[in-house]
């Protein structure tokens, strides 16, 4: 954020250095010296808060004893993009180890009422065209997202080839026999010619440390793993165990402002617990136009992707197809500045922050206009920059507090001081409470080892952990030297994140079909990234850093600036590939068409096979 002290443009009606110091005043309550080590994850005692609800207790199977082409672990979109794509490519001979009871991860796991995905469906689903299903809406319901990831394992033939309720233990690499060597928790031994690592890096639910968590003796869950036995419902509402119940939220993030309004209807009192407001801009949901939808061209859905990106991206396209606040607002913040025009400072960092303070003017103008008590309205006011924090929109959430039976607990950026046995304690007061809601996200952009809890063991018993002790080195965040016929997708560490998950997921599956299917095609034993091609995108990675850390220091806390610590190492972003999203799918499509001969390291099988006019060569 630039603050030299623009001069007021009459266009504008707020004040540039009032409001920066508001900012800084509120970040400052915020900031705490434990960064991320103010959350706990759920293990030991507060273990059962992370079973799985929607399985069957008791499940067991004998154990695998099996060899395939590829073990892909993880089934959720990464999973079955990979899985998707190597069918394409005709690799057939796939294994995909899953933790949940189906295939979805995310969309799995957050059966939330009110679960809904605020990306436009026509762009966040994929495959529509291939699968053949038809969005109902312009922002889908979860359980619609999770049942075309369902159709997705139909369509392509995975069920047969999944391990569901199964969680790898570890991968090590047999450099003799050319293969990894998987074990999971089930006592599977997989023999695989190649790893896809595809388990998230955003799906460990983390809770915040509050003391006397231990000791509650109501009913608490995290909203990624919602007891519906316990509450009544389904993700459609209809939540009847709530009545005559008192109900805490904790958090008011992307899940809480979709889960509020319904829990609001249905407990016989809700108390949102807020440590930090939301900005929250309009919805628009609306009907899929089935005659709009038909009438699409064949290539249609990647063209709609490709456009939202570089629309958002703030490139100057003929058309905004997605149309929504998404392309708006990130449009105007990302794209050129209107430098020295239409009351604008010369400046294009002034020029840009004065539309940022505009844009949230508006975003705290919306709560003013919607929620009744002006104390309440007060404190559901965001005060930072758009992009310190994830934007949000519903039109339901803030309309949620005017209800005579919904309470907002600000805790004035401290977040809840205590559980007891029967309340939350804050302020002095206690807030007898049934159940708790934990709406306190997840551990964030955790590396491929970390968020599968497995090891990872490549030549010479090096551990990736190891290797990345001291930071990430690989080649665009998908292979690693040393780490021979692996590849990781869905990570946020030296890759890029567009706003569209499937953005940057669907060329890493690209990548990684077109890198087995060719290595399968030409029976190459052992493709390992020369370290000489992630040399050059570790220099890559130095060329385009955009140093982020006087923005993101301004910021108030959250998991985009590393809870405000500094010491954590590199923030979210700054892990990302500085070129962006547009350059890094470029790149990857690039590799795809002439990485393997430039950057891999082959050794060819015992009897090689014809090689379709390539030779086969060493990379330095
Ligand atoms: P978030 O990390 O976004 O939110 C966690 C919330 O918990 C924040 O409001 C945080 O406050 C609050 N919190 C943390 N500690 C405490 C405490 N001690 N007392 C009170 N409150 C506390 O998690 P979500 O699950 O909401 O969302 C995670 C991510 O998942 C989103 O950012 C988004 O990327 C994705 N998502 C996407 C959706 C979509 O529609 N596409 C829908 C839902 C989620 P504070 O801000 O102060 O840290």
């Amino acid at each position: 954020m630039s603050q030299t002290n623009p001069t007021q443009p009459e266009r504008f009606d707020f004040h540039p250095a009032e409001l920066h110091s508001k900012y800084l005043l509120e970040r400052d309550k915020r900031l705490r010296t434990d960064g991320n080590a103010q959350y706990v994850d759920m293990t030991g005692s507060l273990e059962e808060l992370v079973h799985d609800p929607y399985v069957e207790p008791g499940f067991s199977r004998a154990p695998v004893v099996r060899e395939v082409d590829v073990a892909i672990f993880g089934g959720g979109f990464a999973g079955l993009l990979s899985a998707a794509e190597l069918k394409r490519l005709g690799v057939e001979d796939l294994l995909i180890v899953e933790q949940g009871g189906d295939f979805g991860g995310t969309w799995y796991w957050n059966r939330y009422p009110g679960v809904r995905c605020d990306i436009e469906s026509y762009i966040y689903l994929p495959l529509l065209e291939e699968v053949g299903t038809v969005p109902s809406e312009k922002y889908a319901h979860g359980a619609e997202i999770f049942a075309h990831c369902q159709r997705l394992g139909q369509h392509f033939r995975l069920y047969d080839q999944a391990l569901f309720q199964t969680s790898v233990k570890n991968a090590v690499w047999d450099d003799d026999a050319g293969r990894w060597l998987v074990e999971t928790d089930r006592g599977d031994q997989i023999r695989a010619r190649f790893v896809v690592a595809a388990n998230g890096s955003m799906h460990l639910p983390k809770l915040p440390g509050i003391p006397g968590l231990e000791t509650f003796e109501g009913k608490a869950f995290h909203t990624s793993r919602w007891d519906y036995r316990y509450t009544g419902g389904d993700s459609g509402g209809n939540l009847t165990g709530l009545a005559g119940k008192r109900v805490a939220i904790v958090g008011s993030g992307a899940t809480a402002i979709q889960i509020t309004p319904i829990v609001a209807e249905w407990a016989e009192h809700l108390y949102v617990f807020q440590r930090t407001p939301s900005g929250v801009d309009a919805r628009n949901n609306r009907n899929t136009d089935p005659a709009w939808f038909g009438g699409q061209p064949a290539g249609w859905q990647r063209r709609r992707m490709d456009n939202f990106l570089s629309v958002v991206m703030g490139v100057q396209e003929i058309d905004d197809m997605v149309d929504d606040r998404w392309t708006s607002v990130w449009s105007r913040l990302n794209g050129p500045a209107p430098t020295g025009s239409d009351g604008l400072p010369s400046d294009p960092d002034l020029a840009r922050q004065m539309l940022d303070y505009e844009t949230m003017e508006g975003v705290r103008a919306r709560v003013g206009s919607i929620v009744s008590d002006p104390k309440t309205a007060e404190a559901l006011k965001p005060w930072y920059n758009f992009f310190c924090k994830r934007p949000l929109y519903s039109d339901t959430y803030l309309q949620a507090f005017n209800r005579r039976n919904v309470t907002l607990v600000d805790t004035h950026g401290k977040g809840v001081e205590r559980v007891k046995e029967t309340a939350i304690h804050h302020a002095g007061e206690d807030f007898p409470v049934d159940l708790i809601i934990f709406a306190t996200g997840f551990r964030t952009g955790s590396y491929v080892f970390d968020g599968g809890r497995y090891r990872i063991v490549g030549r010479d018993g090096l551990t990736l952990g190891e290797k990345w002790a001291s930071g990430v080195r690989s080649l665009h965040g998908i292979q690693a030297h040393q780490f021979p016929n692996l590849f990781i997708i869905g990570g946020y560490a030296q890759a890029s994140a567009g706003i569209n998950y499937q953005n940057i997921a669907a060329p890493q599956a690209d990548y990684v079909g077109a890198a087995i299917s060719t290595a399968l095609s030409n029976n190459y034993k052992v493709i390992e990234v020369s370290k000489s091609a992630e040399d050059r995108w570790a220099q890559a990675m130095i060329d385009k850093h955009m140093d982020r850390s006087k923005f993101e220091s301004e910021c108030t806390p959250g998991y985009y600036n590393n809870e405000g610590s500094a010491k954590e190492g590199p923030s979210l972003w700054s892990s990302l590939y500085g070129g962006g999203p547009l350059e890094y799918i470029e790149v990857c499509r690039e590799w795809s068409r002439n990485g393997m001969h430039r950057d891999m390291i082959i050794t060819p099988g015992e009897a090689p096979a014809a090689v379709g006019g390539l030779s086969i060569q060493s990379a330095g």
